[in-house]
C-alpha cells in the first residue's frame, strides 16, 4: 500500500461514520484484525474450539513476540488477559510480599480501587503542578521509604501527559524496587521498552485490536514472587506461574485479532506511529486552543495524541459528548473525576484521534464544540 501513514491506516479499516476522536477509549479496528478473528471463529465451528486454538498457536506466539518487542521483555514472559484492570488484579492478588505500593497522585481510579480491594496501602509519588512525576524527588523518597511495589501509569486516561517512564525505570532498577507499568494508554503510543518487572495493556486502545483482550508481561524473577491461588499447581501436574495467570476460558478469536493488530502496528513502524501521534496531539491542541468555553489542559507540545478540555464556562462534558454524537457524529469521551479521583476536580472532555485524523476533521470538531457551548 502506498500513501502516508495516515492514508494507509485509514484505508486499512472500514470508513468512519462521522469523526472518531476516541482512540483512548477504543480505536477503530482494521480489516485484517476483523477478518482474522472472524476466520478463527469459523475454524472453531469447523474443527472444534480446542483444536482451532492449537492451530492458532503461531499467530498467538507472534502476538506475544510483538508485545515483547514493545516492552523490552521476552515473548515467553507474556500472557493474554481480558484487559488492563484484569491484569492488575491478577498481579496484585498473586503478590506474595508486603501490600504497599507507590503510585502517581493522578493514578487511574479503577487501579486505586483494585489496589484497595487487594489490601494495598497506597503512597503518592511526588509530582509537579501539572501532575508530572518528579523523578529526582521520587528517587529520594523511595530510597527513604521503600514500598513493596512501585506502579507507574506513563500515560493516563484523564490527561495527555507523558510521564518520564525511562528515567523512572532506571531509578527503580537502581533501588531494587519492582516496577509495575500500566501501559493501557501508553503501549503503541509512547516508548515502553524499558523491561520493567511487570507491564500490562489493553488491545482496543492505541493498538486498535478488538475489545475484551489485554496482555500482561512479567519478568521471570518477578513471576517467582507471585503465588496465584487458582488454579492450584498440583505436584502431580505442576503449572508455571504464567500458566496459572493465563488459566481460564478466553475469547481466542479476539486474541487472534489482537495479535494481527499489534503485528500491523509493528509493520507500520513503531517510531513513525509515535511521531505521528505526537503531531496529532499538537494539531488537536492548536485546533482547540481558541474554542470558547474550554481550556486545553496539556502543554501544546506534549508528545501524546490525548487532549483534554476543561470547561471554563460550566459546560457539562457528558452532555456535550452526547450532543456531539447525536448531532454531529463526533465521538469523544467524557471523563468524570472518578478516572483520577485524587487529581481531577471537574469532568473533562477527552479528544483522542488516531494517526489518520485530518485538519478538516479537527476544524469541524472545534466548530461543533463552539456550537455546543451555546446550547
Ligand atoms: C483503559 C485504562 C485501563 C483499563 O483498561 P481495561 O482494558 O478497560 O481494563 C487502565 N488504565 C488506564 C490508564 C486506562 O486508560
Amino acid at each position: 500500500m502506498t500513501g502516508t501513514l495516515a492514508e494507509r491506516w485509514r484505508a486499512a479499516r472500514p470508513k468512519p461514520a462521522g469523526i472518531h476522536l476516541d482512540s483512548g477509549a477504543c480505536s477503530r479496528q482494521g480489516f485484517a484484525a476483523i477478518d482474522a478473528a472472524a476466520q478463527h471463529a469459523r475454524h472453531e465451528a469447523e474443527v472444534g474450539g480446542y483444536v482451532a486454538v492449537e492451530a492458532a498457536t503461531p499467530v498467538l506466539d507472534a502476538g506475544r513476540a510483538a508485545v515483547a518487542a514493545l516492552t523490552g521483555l521476552a515473548a515467553t514472559d507474556v500472557v493474554f488477559t481480558t484487559g488492563s484492570n484484569h491484569a492488575l488484579d491478577l498481579l496484585l492478588r498473586s503478590w506474595d510480599g508486603d501490600r504497599s505500593v507507590a503510585c502517581l497522585v493522578g493514578e487511574y481510579g479503577p487501579n486505586l480501587a483494585i489496589m484497595a480491594a487487594n489490601g494495598f496501602q497506597v503512597s503518592p509519588l511526588p509530582v509537579d503542578t501539572t501532575g508530572r512525576l518528579h523523578v529526582d524527588a521520587a528517587a529520594e523518597e523511595l530510597a527513604r521509604d521503600r514500598p513493596a511495589l512501585v506502579h507507574l501509569t506513563p500515560l493516563g486516561s484523564h490527561r495527555g501527559l507523558a510521564q518520564p517512564l525511562g528515567p523512572f525505570a532506571e531509578v527503580c532498577r537502581d533501588l531494587g524496587l519492582p516496577l509495575v507499568v500500566d501501559a493501557a494508554q501508553a503501549l503503541g503510543h509512547l516508548d515502553c521498552a524499558v523491561a520493567p518487572d511487570a507491564i500490562y495493556a489493553s488491545s482496543r486502545k492505541w493498538l486498535a485490536g478488538p475489545r475484551g483482550v489485554g496482555v500482561l508481561a512479567v519478568r521471570p524473577e518477578f513471576a517467582e514472587r507471585l503465588r496465584p491461588g487458582f488454579p492450584p499447581s498440583e505436584p502431580a501436574a505442576p503449572l508455571t506461574v504464567l500458566q496459572q495467570l493465563e488459566h481460564g476460558e478466553s475469547n481466542a478469536a479476539a486474541r487472534v485479532g489482537f495479535s494481527v493488530a499489534i503485528g500491523e502496528h509493528l509493520a507500520a513502524g513503531v517510531q513513525q506511529v509515535r511521531t505521528r501521534l505526537a503531531e496529532v496531539g499538537r494539531l488537536t491542541r492548536a485546533a482547540m486552543a481558541d474554542v470558547p468555553g474550554w481550556r486545553v489542559v496539556e502543554p501544546v507540545d506534549e508528545p501524546t495524541a490525548i487532549t483534554t478540555l476543561e470547561p471554563t464556562d460550566g459546560a457539562d462534558p457528558h452532555r456535550v459528548r452526547a450532543w456531539l454524537i447525536a448531532e454531529r457524529r463526533i465521538v469523544t469521551t467524557a471523563c468524570d473525576a472518578r478516572r483520577a479521583p485524587r487529581e481531577l476536580t471537574v469532568p473533562v472532555l477527552r479528544l483522542s484521534p488516531h494517526v489518520d485524523v485530518t485538519a478538516d476533521e479537527l476544524g469541524q470538531a472545534a466548530a461543533a464544540l463552539a456550537e455546543a457551548a451555546r446550547l
